[in-house]
């Protein structure tokens, strides 16, 4: 391996979607100085607790440093090769035998965009089959749905200065204090700066975000599509819609307001959603009156069975009064991961093809194929997420290949998964760990670049794309996956797969994103054209920049301002949107509702966070956060241990009483997985109820029942 020289890298922080910038030194031993980088134009310097701690989470214990191989039962050590040909046989063998959606791909938001690129290609254009898909499914595939349903396309309009721009401030099912700190430290700052700025929170838990709020409006879950088509029908009858901007820029609003009852009375919407009248009130007279006003939304509205019908409710209200696209007013998707973005622009998601372009389209399926040179193209969407584990436990997937995700722990009821995987044929897994609880059945275990030794771009929240860079050596023999795939790929006797360095994937990204935009009746947004022939120097010296790109150093901050948007005919779509509760009721035997969601100092399943002593002191074990009143009635005392359970599993965590938690509801945090001794995988209790167009399963909404351990 080359030497890395002892100074400072520019790159990105792998954790949340806001993707601050980091300068990071190595200190030769392995270690590294870790720093805010003050020129990145997501955080300006800023990072939260987690980033200011990825220096405690570079070391070697615990990582997968050699590729291993399943043999009489046990893991031994293999090498890259046997483990290549293992893995290029198998997928080839099953392939014969039972065609091509009988293996699949499930990869991760933590993966970069090359990364995302190539596994998409070899499965869509070379395997043939589109079931590949990725634990953003579980994140913020709502939020695609309803973005592509409103605007043709899948854009976030706005950014984050538009943040410090607004005079109102919406924060629906997103905890940003925690989730999305530093952008929430600019929220704060513009708060201090301007206290009329106002401040409301719609969720139904009090979280720390709700500190800073003017309002808090704590909906009964599951209620916001009645909100906000609350909201809808009384902006249109107050007056406060944009009927200009309706009349020249967008279809379907007469439906969405018949659906969402025009002559509806506040009184009504707020005893549905369970809300205080003269608060709910507040709010719409708040949202009528403020042009600029902010509506962010996270996984409290994407991680429902209604989550894409959510997404449009609160689209349409922006669409009504023509605030989108312009400074200080829009929809915002607060992105989960750090390259949630950048998988959806490469297509690495089992409904979509790559660069915007549709699976469902015969002509862009073609284009697509002829310009990866590929012998096939898959031609209908494959599995998603929970139905993809599902096919491998019913047999029908024989082979799947997980790249630098935990579904045994992250996925809903998290013990089918267990089931499916100890049933596969072939079970591959990518990741930087070597001990987790998916590790456990793979057949052929790959050993990848972490964070600091992988290089490649992300892209954050607010479209930009960023490089993280290599700041230290590939320990042991991790590779990157992009170059797991291409391996495998041309073991299988794929053309199409010689990159000599992530520059190159990069660039022909770049020019897949310019094919015929526009020609074909479609406006996609998404375009790459100045970078295209960007080589290794450019690409390592390439600044955070927000698509779509007007030259290699200028970007885009805003888009549809000028109500032109994705759709054939330029016009965006109000979507008649109905309120359905969740799945699953409470009562019975289960007479509680699970919530499920992030703590502010860890992240995703532990694996790099774990490490860091700091920050395990936040929150060291499992915890069940109820009312105290439901804690008596279940006979459980703060401080003891209680076992939840659901339908679909059970665990055991230590009560809790945050405060923030209204009667008949349980908030249990997502991140402690099975290598403990109670085994406190959340996922195992969470229903797989998904919502019919995204495919999101419902994470915030499960009956559970409370009891003493
Ligand atoms: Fe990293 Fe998110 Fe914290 Fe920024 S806010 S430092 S991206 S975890």
């Amino acid at each position: 391996h080359m030497p890395i020289p002892l100074q400072e890298v520019r790159t990105t922080c792998p954790y949340c979607g806001v993707g601050c910038g980091v300068k990071a030194t190595p200190l030769g031993d392995g270690g590294a100085l870790i720093e805010g980088d003050a020129d990145h134009v997501a955080s300006r310097g800023r990072l939260c607790v987690k980033g200011s701690a990825l220096g405690e989470t570079l070391g070697l214990d615990g990582r997968l440093l050699y590729p291993s191989m399943r043999r009489d039962g046990v893991m031994t050590r293999a090498s890259w090769d046997e483990a290549l040909d293992t893995v290029a046989d198998g997928f080839r063998r099953i392939i014969a035998e039972h065609g091509p959606d009988a293996v699949a791909l499930y990869v991760s938001g933590q993966i970069l965009t090359e990364d995302y690129y190539v596994a998409n290609k070899f499965m869509k254009g070379y395997v043939g089959s589109a079931n590949i898909d990725t634990n953003s499914r579980l994140c913020m595939s709502s939020a695609v749905a309803g973005h592509k349903r409103a605007f043709g396309e899948d854009v976030v309009p706005g950014c984050y200065e538009d943040f410090e721009l607004a005079d109102a401030i919406v924060l629906v099912g997103s905890n940003a204090a925690w989730c999305h700190p530093t952008l929430f430290q600019r929220i704060v700052k513009a708060k201090e700066a301007r206290p009329e700025l106002q401040i409301v929170v719609l969720d139904p838990r009090r979280t720390a975000t709700c500190e800073l709020a003017d309002l808090h409006l704590p909906l009964k879950p599951g209620s916001d599509v009645r909100l906000f088509n609350g909201l809808l029908a009384y902006l249109a009858r107050e007056g406060a819609a944009d009927r200009d901007f309706v009349a020249a820029h967008t279809h379907g609003l007469e439906a969405a307001l018949e659906v969402a009852g025009v002559d509806g009375e506040v009184d009504d919407v707020a005893r549905d959603c369970g809300v205080d009248p003269d608060q709910l009130r507040a709010f719409y007279e708040l949202f009528a009156r403020t042009e600029k006003v902010m509506t962010a939304f996270s996984m409290g509205v994407n991680q429902s069975s209604s989550g894409t019908d959510k997404v449009n409710s609160i689209i349409n209200c922006h669409l009504l009064t023509g605030r989108i696209g312009r400074p200080g007013m829009g929809p915002f998707s607060l992105t989960g991961q750090p390259n949630a973005m950048g998988g959806r622009e490469v297509g690495g998601l089992a409904n979509m093809l790559a660069a915007h372009l549709d699976l469902d389209n015969a002509g862009h399926r073609d284009a697509v194929r002829s310009f990866w040179g590929a012998p096939r193209i898959a031609d209908k969407p494959g599995l998603k997420a929970v139905d993809l584990f599902r096919a491998v436990e019913a047999g029908k997937v024989k082979a799947v290949w997980i790249m630098a995700t935990n579904p045994v722990v992250s996925m809903p009821d998290a013990d089918q998964v267990r089931r499916a995987l100890a049933a596969c044929e072939l079970v591959v897994v990518s990741d930087v760990v070597a001990n987790t609880d998916v590790g456990a059945y793979a057949h052929v275990a790959l050993p990848a670049l972490a964070w600091g030794e992988k290089d490649g771009t992300v892209t954050n929240s607010e479209r930009c794309i960023s490089r993280q860079r290599a700041f230290l050596p590939a320990p042991g023999e991790a590779r990157a996956d992009w170059q797991a795939l291409c391996e495998v790929a041309r073991r299988m006797g794929f053309a199409g797969f010689d990159y000599d360095g992530a520059h190159a994937i990069f660039d022909e990204h770049a020019r897949l994103s310019t094919w015929k935009n526009g020609e074909d009746g479609y406006r996609r947004a998404f375009r790459l054209d100045p970078l295209v022939g960007i080589d290794r120097a450019a690409y390592d010296a390439l600044e955070p920049i927000q698509w779509p790109l007007r030259s290699p150093t200028e970007g885009t901050a805003r888009l549809f301002g000028d109500g032109r948007f994705s759709h054939p005919d330029g016009k965006a779509r109000f979507i008649a949107v109905t309120p359905r509760g969740p799945v699953h009721a409470p009562g019975g035997e289960f007479p509680l509702v699970l919530n499920t969601g992030r703590m502010r100092d860890q992240w995703h399943t532990m694996t790099r966070t774990g490490k860091s002593p700091r920050l395990a002191g936040h929150a060291p074990e499992p915890f069940v956060d109820l009312h105290p009143h439901d804690a008596l009635l279940a006979g459980v005392r703060e401080g003891e241990l209680a076992r939840v359970s659901s339908q679909w599993g059970a665990m055991v965590a230590r009560v809790a009483h945050g405060g923030g938690i209204a009667r008949g509801a349980v908030f249990v945090p997502i991140h402690w997985n099975g290598q403990t001794a109670s085994d406190a995988r959340v996922g195992a209790l969470v229903n797989p109820e998904v919502d019919p167009v995204s495919g999101e399963p419902e994470f915030k909404h499960t009956p559970v029942r409370v009891e003493p351990f």
